[in-house]
């Protein structure tokens, strides 16, 4: 029985996968998504302000695009090794060769949206890279046809491929309200679909969306572990400038959870999580600082996973104490 305080984290899945800490560089490869780009819609998600949750989409946002996936991945792994918190840009020198392992982790928008010859070009130049021992693709439910599939599933026997869906609510009023352009049904083939396929896949929640109380956001874990997943990733609804989240905002159709009230659920949450699914995030740690009207507190991911461990303690509860069902089919990790 795991100890109290105990929950699945992505670092102890990497320590059992590579004996070693593995590292994500996030990137912007230049992709947009189908529900910004007028194919269904042009409005996007309602709270969605890429900046927010990708560090290289707001390089693009302040006009720093433009660098290649390799220079990109060069430039982290430069900085990541040779000067530990310095975030200016460097340019690594001829010589440099990475001594630490990583995943190139295609972040902003929707990274299955190109032609599939693009997609390979643009794998194949991440994998080139010395370090790189996998992928992490970000994507949408509904952004993942058969040609694309086959692709990824070339990737998977290949090197360590983390398919990463967006989702953000099991409940199709919820998805309606904050324009997904998707279904939970959508989302639910997506991942049969792609777990068949044997890769790797995490979902992305949002806790406090417009309209749901906390029996719908406990009710969204209980639906996705009757799913095939194998990560999770947990935000808190975070509302940006110049979004039509914020409109209803100040419209006060909604409010956002307290520090307090979002570590509650998110506990009770990981109490009823399947005990194999990795745990990759608990916390949006936003980067846009100065576009974010709300929530106004804030904790960084190692000050919150502290504060979630000792609620678990407090507890004398841990990730899956209360999930009753099995483990479906395929999903052991060896
Ligand atoms: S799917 Fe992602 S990139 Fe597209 S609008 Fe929604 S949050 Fe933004």
């Amino acid at each position: 029985m795991p100890a109290p305080g105990w929950y699945y984290r992505l670092s102890a899945f990497f320590k059992e996968k590579f004996n070693e800490k593995i590292y994500k560089i996030p990137l912007d490869a230049g992709f947009s998504c189908p529900n910004r780009d007028g194919t269904l819609s042009t409005k996007g998600c309602i709270f969605c302000y890429n900046p927010s949750f990708s560090p290289a989409a707001l390089l693009r946002e302040k006009g720093g695009a433009g660098l290649s996936i390799r220079e990109q991945i060069l430039r982290f792994q430069f900085r990541h090794e040779k000067a530990p918190g310095n975030t200016e840009p460097g340019t690594p020198p001829g010589d440099f060769i990475p001594r630490r392992k990583y995943l190139a982790y295609f972040q902003s928008y929707s990274n299955t949206y190109a032609p599939v010859a693009r997609l390979k070009e643009l794998y194949e130049e991440a994998l080139q890279v010395p370090g790189i021992v996998g992928l992490s693709i970000a994507t949408r439910p509904d952004c993942l046809s058969r040609e694309v599939l086959e692709l990824l599933y070339g990737y998977a026997r290949r090197c360590h491929l983390w398919l990463e869906l967006g989702l953000q609510s099991a409940h199709d009023a919820t998805l309606r309200l904050i324009n997904r352009g998707h279904s939970y049904a959508q989302f639910r083939e997506a991942v049969l679909n792609s777990r068949s396929r044997g890769i790797y896949l995490c979902v992305h929640l949002i806790n406090g969306l417009p309209g749901e109380g906390r029996e719908q956001m406990l009710e969204t874990i209980r639906r996705i572990n009757s799913l095939p997943l194998d990560g999770i990733k947990f935000h808190q609804l975070q509302v940006f400038r110049n979004t039509p989240l914020e409109e209803l905002y100040r419209e006060n159709k909604f409010r956002v959870l307290t520090l307090e009230e979002y570590l509650e659920i998110l506990c009770s949450q990981l109490e009823i999580l399947r005990p194999d699914i990795v745990v990759h995030r608990l916390l949006a740690e936003a980067t846009g600082d100065d576009v974010l009207l709300a929530p106004h507190w804030r904790s960084s991911r190692a000050l919150f996973s502290q504060l979630v461990e000792k609620e678990l303690i407090n507890r004398g509860s841990y990730q899956g104490k209360k999930y009753k069902g099995a483990t479906p089919a395929g999903n052991e990790k060896g």
